[in-house]
């Protein structure tokens, strides 16, 4: 691992309608101390300004999924997302560096489904890891879900530098605020800080060897018609609930008539993102993971 972290990253509005993180870039804006500790510098800002303006997802295209050695080595792509992601690249990165902008980064995102709090992680990398599980310790409730993401190759701000995570909040309506998640949002990036501080200064208690994840095993896609349209909704069991244990034979959709369909997988697994508004057009009705722990 690193020998000494210099600068952590805090980054919000990378999607424009999750208002937690807009929200808590503005408060740190305005009082940095608030963030700011003695053995490393914190650099926090908005990623997009354009989504964030306008109080949508994203101008042109997903910010979340541009992060691709692809995309940003790549001058003719020139979306406004695209063109974004290279000036965050330059910023926080270069993706891929030995010796990234920043040492580590948490990209602060809300999600419609109840996922209580969550790190998404999605990297091999170490010193994620034992940050992961340092936050799962101070955090109890917390859930750590292990996710390479919908696309080919990882595309999250968060795999900008080698060590980082997204943190998901939730239920939340695209375009809301709850003071509660507000607040416990805030309460995570500052045990990450708190994490770093610690291991700077060599006051961490413990190397993290084990944590509990749920590992992302498949994405499954709403019941649809001849026409590619959605004719079955996600069942009501599932609805109010983050992190769902699904066993063959429980009812996971419902179609428009009324009738119940059934999980027929024979391994059980535990749905979360379930009906989250921003993949519908992604062809995501949720993410299927199993639980285990894992050696760090
Ligand atoms: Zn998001």
């Amino acid at each position: 691992m690193k020998q000494q972290i210099k600068k952590v990253a805090i980054t919000g509005g990378t999607h424009g309608n999750e208002l937690t993180g807009v929200y808590l870039i503005n408060k740190f804006f305005k009082n940095p101390n608030l963030v700011k500790r003695d053995s490393f510098e914190t650099f926090f800002m908005h990623t997009n300004l354009g989504a964030i303006k306008q109080c949508t997802r994203y101008v042109d295209k997903d910010l979340n999924r541009t992060f691709t050695y692809e995309g940003l080595n790549n001058p003719t792509l020139n979306s406004y997302e695209d063109k974004l992601a290279k000036e965050i690249n330059q910023k926080i990165g270069p993706k891929g560096s030995d010796n990234p902008n920043v040492d580590f980064i948490m990209d602060l995102h809300s999600t419609t489904s109840k996922m209580g709090l969550s790190i998404c992680i999605s990297t091999e990398d170490k010193l994620s890891w034992q940050v992961a599980a340092f936050v799962k310790e101070c955090i109890p409730e917390l859930n750590i879900f292990s996710w390479k993401g919908d696309t080919q190759n990882t595309s999250f701000v968060s795999s900008i530098p080698q060590s980082g995570f997204t943190i998901e909040v939730g239920s939340i309506p695209q375009g809301v605020l709850r003071a509660d998640m507000f607040f416990e949002t805030e309460k995570i990036i500052q045990t990450i800080l708190d994490f770093f501080e610690k291991y700077n200064t060599g006051n961490l208690n413990k190397q993290y060897t084990q944590v509990e994840v749920y590992h992302n095993v498949k994405m499954i896609d709403f019941p649809r018609g001849n026409d590619g349209d959605i004719n079955a909704m996600v069942h009501p069991n599932l609805q109010e609930n983050g992190y769902f244990k699904l066993t063959k034979g429980d009812p996971i959709f419902v179609t428009l008539d009324g009738e119940e369909l059934y999980y027929e997988d024979e391994n059980d697994l535990y749905a979360l993102f379930i009906n989250e508004a921003a993949y519908y057009e992604k062809g995501v009705a949720m993410c299927l993971a199993d639980k285990k722990t894992i050696e760090i």
